[in-house]
This record gives structure tokens, sequence and C-alpha cells, in this order.
């Protein structure tokens, strides 16, 4: 299969340099191994997204030199495909409808037990308290979990290829660890019809991609992602978790930092080959092509 990859960014606020990095690196990989990059705009939460960001994002991955497959995929456009995804899991029993609000979580997560982890990749490890509800029962006001054991006793061994230099090789996923420091994550938040976790795996199938190249803050993130494309009979893609750009004080640039979009770079003067350096990639004049990568 040829190497498909993809950038993903979700048009709530400027990309910064940590994006740049991150597209860069993608494209850079499709190009040495002749393959494709694709730009996927992730508009699930309607009540962030702007128009105006998703230009933005055109723009600035135009000036870097990118160039990807057109027409983009937007997933405010794919409701249906993530329903269809949700009722898979749900006929197979493995989804429940939870009312609790946040501070319900908070409430019943009772006081911490020593060993025992209270937050996950998705914020505080949900206690259970709607469990036993079934999917019928689901209202508008709730929203749709996975019963993340019940998943995990149907399936064998749960593994991705990782082939980032540092990390390279096969991960082995342990269920344990899912059950306990992950717990049952959203699939449908409210109001939204769907979540991260169950559109970025519909639409990384839906675009055959073979290589997910994303942040290392996304490792336990692709562990679930990896039990999705398992139970939802798709393929598990290989995956590159690269390196983290951080700011002067060692913190991951997040979307606030409007310091270091790049758009803030582009007006004071800076070049795309700047950027590059930057962010501690060889420039295409050292290297006469896109794909001369120090991962
Ligand atoms: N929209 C996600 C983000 O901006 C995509 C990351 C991914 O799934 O690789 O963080």
């Amino acid at each position: 299969m040829t190497f498909t990859t993809r950038f993903a960014p979700s048009p709530t606020g400027p990309l910064h340099l940590g994006h740049a990095y991150s597209a860069l690196l993608a494209a850079g990989l499709a190009d040495a191994h002749g393959g494709t990059f694709i730009l996927r705009i992730e508009d699930i939460d309607q009540s962030r997204a702007r128009p105006a960001w998703e230009q933005q994002i055109y723009e600035d991955l135009n000036w870097l030199g990118l160039r990807w497959r057109k027409p983009v995929l937007r997933q405010s456009d794919r409701l249906p495909r993530y329903a269809e995804a949700l009722a898979k899991l749900s006929d197979l029993g493995l989804t429940y409808p939870c009312r609790c609000n946040r501070a319900d979580i908070e409430a019943a997560a009772g006081a911490p037990q020593e060993g025992v982890p209270q937050f996950g990749p998705d914020g505080r490890i949900y206690p259970g308290t709607c469990r036993n509800r079934t999917i019928a029962e689901a209202t508008p006001q709730d929203v749709i979990r996975l019963n993340m054991a019940a998943a995990l006793s149907d399936l064998n061994e749960l593994s991705f290829i990782e082939t980032s230099e540092t990390l390279g090789g096969k991960i082995s996923i342990n269920p344990t660890h899912l059950i306990e420091a992950v717990g049952d994550v959203v699939l449908v938040r409210r109001n939204m019809g769907t979540s991260y976790h169950l559109s970025v795996v519909v639409d990384d199938a839906a675009q055959a991609i073979t290589d997910v190249v994303r942040g290392a803050d996304l490792f336990e993130t692709t562990q679930i992602h990896v039990v999705l494309q398992t139970l939802l009979k798709v393929p598990v893609p290989r995956y590159h978790h690269h390196r983290l750009i951080r700011d002067d004080h060692g913190k991951r640039l997040a979307k606030r930092d409007d310091a270091r979009a790049i758009a803030k770079y582009r007006a004071e003067g800076a070049t795309p080959e700047d950027i590059r350096r930057m962010v501690g990639l060889p420039t295409i004049k050292e290297t006469g092509k896109i794909s001369s990568l120090a991962p």
C-alpha cells in the first residue's frame, strides 16, 4: 500500500511552531516514501471552529511550501459515518450513555488512593457510575462512552508498529493499563455527534492512512485508537510519534501560544526556511528537498 499520511489540525486557533514541525515532518516522510500527504480539517467542535482559522491553516501550510490532495476532508461533513461506527460498537454491546457532569465525576471518584491512577489522556478516569445503563436509554443530554473492560475482554493481543527512531518497533498494549489508566473514554460528546477518538479512527480508515505522524503527547491516545480500529475491524496504521516543540520554559506549545504562531513569524519577516531551522529540520537549501528529515 502506498505510504499515506495526514496532518489533521482543528481550526480553533492559529497554527504554531509545533504544528509546523508536525506538518513538515509528515509531508517530508510522505515525500521520502513516494507517498501521499493529506490535510484533514478536524472541526467536530463547531462551537470553537471558525472558517477564518481554516483559511489561515491553508495559507500557513501553503506558505511553508506544502501541497496536499484536494478536496480536503472536513469532519463536520461526516457525522453519518461516525454514527455508523458508533452503531457497530453499540451492536457489540460495548457502549453506554452517561449523564454525569464534571462535578458528578469528581464526587464519585472519591479520595485518591495510592498507586491508583486518577487521570488518563482524556482527563479524570471515569468512575463507572452510568456503566449499567443501556444504549437504548440514551437521551440527547447524554454522552456515549466505551465500556473499556468489556471491549478488551473480546480482544486478543493488541499492538501497533511505531516507526520513529527513538521508540521504534512493535508496541504491545497492556489491557490492564487501558482499563485502569485510561478507562471508559467518550465516543460521542454532548452536542457534537462524535468525539475526537471516534472520528479520527473512522477517517484514518476511510482515507487509507498507512502512517500516522503525530506528537509524542498522543502516545497514550494512540492505544485507544488501536482498540477502536480492532473493534471496528479496520487496519491499524503504523504510528510515528515525534518529539514535541517546547517553549523556552520547556512547556509544550498550545493553541493559545499565539506568540509562536506561524502567521506571527511570517508577519515579522521570517521565511519558511527560518521556520524549518527553528523546529530543527534541515532547510531545503541545505538538502535540496523537503524530504531530508531529522525526526
Ligand atoms: N486534531 C488533532 C490535533 O490537532 C489531530 C491529532 C491526531 O489525531 O494525530 O491534535
